[in-house]
């Protein structure tokens, strides 16, 4: 891979000294190599950050891009109506193809924002066509096959256990560690009441034997709570703990509803907590405790879930929620702006098994990049790189993007796919999901 210097720009290391400065960053075989003031240029192509500022790529630790199809379909609904009425029956209705163009969309829209990782939750069919977008995309992640075995579950998507579990093993197999240890494989229960007690515990074995992750939802509605605790005797994330759904491979969405046994339970076992604040006040869920989950030692980085309940895969708007979110309960303290980027970034790179090579920028890590601009009239004058980039930065201002060295994004153009290419085949193939799902009505 050829050498890249990314001259001239600002760069926030979010390393733990919090160093920051006016950096080159020099890139070599997918690592940073080296960071210092004016580096010669040799036989580097270079990346101009002039006027920008050079920090780690986001990394989203909850997304479906199985469901971005179907943005701005499911707006303004109560989360099981969300589920029952919409979000099955679309998933239920995917093709292979309409699969692949919902990923592409999802992963083109996150590489434009700057996130260069992400946790995704399949759907419960093709899931390969998931795994081969984000390999031909260039994107990092953790995904996974939805698994859904509950005998009440919705037509189209209710499977038996054991070939649930089986086609989930064969797509590890296949996929765990695939374009380079870019992809990794995550064992994805959709949630507690769509699964059974013997599956949540087979993923839970499955996954340790085999180093895996896991992703599911937890805690997201008061509703959804009240069922588990009737169904489990017990409350969400200690039903989990007991299949033994725990650990520093375990990603967790939303834990919005908890109580201090299951705070306990989170903070001894180093289970992540993916908090997505858009998705939160879109379905009226709640509000996360952040700053009270941080300040117990619980894991919590952040992601924006699916498009049909945010509508945008957006960690910019992720970032500066998260940090508001707080501060009408906690005052303007709480959640500062750093946090928020050091949520977006490093926590998020802890949460997927990267903590020792990725999310700052420093000599040795990989090279999961952003450039964005630092715009004097949107987000000037002046002010901290933190504060510009939280509180008055937007997507559009990302101007490169790389994932192990390689430019996905350059000059705010996708450099793998044609965007225009993209947005068409995912026009055309919603309109064949919409129709099997018996929903045109929703296109009219
Ligand atoms: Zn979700």
């Amino acid at each position: 891979m050829s050498e890249l210097l990314i001259r001239g720009g600002s760069v926030l290391t979010l390393d733990d000294e919090g160093r920051q400065g006016r950096f080159d960053v020099r890139v070599d075989s997918g690592h940073i190599v080296e960071i210092g003031p004016d580096l010669p240029v040799g036989q580097a192509r270079v990346l101009d950050a002039s006027g920008a500022a050079v920090l780690p790529g986001f990394v989203q630790t909850h997304i479906h891009l199985c469901q971005t199809l179907f943005r701005n379909l499911a707006d303004d609904l109560l989360l099981l109506d969300w589920l029952r009425e919409r979000i099955w029956p679309l998933e239920a209705a995917h093709s292979a193809a309409s699969l692949r163009a919902s990923a592409e969309l999802g992963i083109a829209e996150l590489l434009l924002g700057g996130t260069t990782a992400i946790v995704d939750m399949g759907t419960v069919h093709h899931t390969a066509e998931v795994f081969e977008a984000l390999i031909d995309g260039g994107l990092r992640a953790v995904a996974g096959k939805c698994m859904m075995d509950d005998p009440t579950g919705p037509d189209g998507l209710r499977e038996p256990t054991e070939s649930s579990i089986a086609e989930s093993i064969a797509l590890a197999e296949r996929y765990d560690g695939a374009a380079n240890g870019r992809i990794r494989y995550g064992f994805a229960p959709r949630f507690i009441l769509s699964c059974t007690p013997h599956l949540l515990r087979e993923v839970a074995r499955e996954a340790s034997a085999r180093g895996l992750f896991i992703h599911t939802h937890s805690s997201e509605n008061t509703e959804e709570i009240a069922i588990v605790e009737r169904l489990a005797g017990k409350r969400n994330i200690l039903a989990l703990a007991d299949s033994g759904i725990r650990g520093p491979h375990t990603v967790l969405a939303h834990c919005i509803h908890l109580d201090a046994a299951e705070r306990q339970e989170l903070a001894a076992a180093g289970t992540r907590v993916s908090h997505c604040p858009s998705s939160n006040l879109k379905l009226g869920s709640g509000v996360c405790d952040v700053p009270g989950l941080l300040s117990e030692g619980i894991h919590v980085s952040l992601g924006a879930d699916g498009a049909p309940c945010n509508n945008r895969l957006d960690m910019w708007t992720e970032m500066r929620t998260a940090a508001l979110l707080q501060k009408p309960r906690l005052g303007p303290t709480a959640m500062p702006a750093d946090l928020a980027l050091r949520m977006a970034t490093r926590h998020g790179a802890e949460a997927i098994g990267h903590g020792h090579d990725l999310g700052q920028v420093a000599a040795g890590f990989r090279a999961d990049l952003q450039v964005v601009t630092l715009d004097d009239l949107l987000a000037g004058p002046h002010g901290s790189l933190a504060s510009r980039l939280v509180y008055a930065t937007e997507r559009a201002a990302v101007r490169h993007v790389m994932v192990d060295g390689e430019v996905l994004v350059e000059d705010h153009r996708l450099t793998r796919w044609d965007r225009s290419a993209i947005a068409t085949r995912a026009s055309a193939e919603l309109r064949g999901c919409v129709d099997r799902a018996g929903l045109s009505h929703l296109l009219s």
